[in-house]
């Protein structure tokens, strides 16, 4: 396990200065088609959580249940922690199945989602971030993918630095195909297994499995952009939006430490306590012990305790026993797997 450590000088946020590059005033105007989309795909979605609780098999629930989650670790341990931040290295293999599942939840072609969440971590909560949570609730959940992109969103996002996704060719043959590949891998596939395999008929099937699958993981994770720069706390930096979500970290997997993920946004585990509410750190962790993924970055207990003591809001639960310069180490992938044992040499004789 090659668990890299940073230094301490690291600059650790990777937001910028927000300066604006147009002056005329917006006025956000609703794109129709997403927002009747948006709303055909909720209300499908609900009839369809109807159908799996009174009119389905137990087997299309399970199986929606086990493909949610896959295409939500798609996202969260492939689009967000691997390629957004670069916080581990996936073999090929890891980024095989990473880019299949990501397709299945249905957000969108890798390279758009990469490049809107580093521009979300670059410019927060400005108007030149796609999610900009300052805008409210509505806005940050879904409301941005139903307006016009406010030119600040359209102008910095063209200087987001994307050279090093443009280099993986799974991504940008997901892209060059995407529309294909979404209704192959997203639609038809989670709806003709359980047809096929146990006689699932195709409505329900397609009810469950898609719309409603897709509706849940979209707002779990949508959850991540809303509610965890809303409502929480701020533990390391309270000088940002975002904050630490019981919530939104049980329901996503892990994503809801959203403080300590926008103060270390390159560390894999996305949160100090790496097992708590985050399964997706103990996969990579596991991932990494298999030889799938490497290079996972950590932040150092002494830069996190130094993080808390600067710019936290006092709630971290070690903040006395830091006052009083004690340490603490949170979990790390390299606690639980020791270096692998010294060869000795062997005498024959
Ligand atoms: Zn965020
Ligand atoms: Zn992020």
């Amino acid at each position: 396990m090659a668990a890299t450590e940073l230094s301490n000088d690291m600059d650790v946020c990777d937001k910028v200065a927000f300066k604006p590059e147009t002056e005329k005033p917006f006025k956000a105007k609703i794109v129709w088609f997403n927002a009747i989309g948006f709303l055909i795909l909720h209300l499908g979605a609900v009839y369809g959580t109807y159908l799996a609780l009174f009119a389905a098999s137990w087997k299309t629930v399970i199986w929606t249940f086990i493909i949610g989650y896959l295409s939500a670790e798609g996202v969260t341990i492939g689009a967000h922690r691997m390629y957004t931040h670069k916080a581990f290295k996936g073999t090929y293999a890891t980024r095989l199945v990473l880019n299949f599942l990501f397709t299945m939840a249905g957000q969108n072609c890798m390279w758009v989602w990469v490049r809107d969440h580093r521009q979300h971590h670059r410019y927060s909560d400005t108007v030149a971030d796609p999610h900009d949570a300052s805008k409210g609730f509505f806005f940050s959940h879904i409301g941005w993918l139903m307006y016009k992109k406010h030119p600040e969103v359209l102008a910095k996002g063209k200087n987001i630095d994307m050279s090093d996704i443009e280099k993986d060719e799974i991504v940008m043959f997901q892209k060059k195909y995407y529309k294909t590949l979404y209704v192959l891998i997203s639609m038809a596939f989670p709806t003709l297994i359980p047809y096929y395999c146990w006689g699932e008929s195709l409505f329900n099937s397609f009810m469950i499995c898609y719309l409603a699958r897709t509706f849940i993981v979209l707002n779990g994770t949508w959850c991540v952009n809303s509610w965890a720069h809303l409502y929480g706390v701020k533990p390391y930096n309270n000088d940002i939006y975002p904050m630490e979500s019981e919530f939104v970290a049980l329901i996503s997997s892990g994503e809801g430490w959203h403080n300590f993920h926008h103060t270390f946004p390159w560390d894999f585990r996305a949160g100090e306590f790496g097992k708590h509410y985050n399964f997706s750190a103990t996969v990579i962790a596991q991932l990494a012990k298999w030889g799938f993924a490497y290079d996972l970055k950590e932040a150092k207990p002494e830069m996190i305790k130094s993080r808390v003591l600067k710019n936290g809001d006092g709630t971290h639960p070690k903040q006395a026993h830091f006052q009083k310069g004690g340490e603490w180490a949170p979990w790390s992938a390299k606690v639980d797997s020791p270096a692998p044992p010294k060869r000795t040499s062997i005498s024959h004789g």
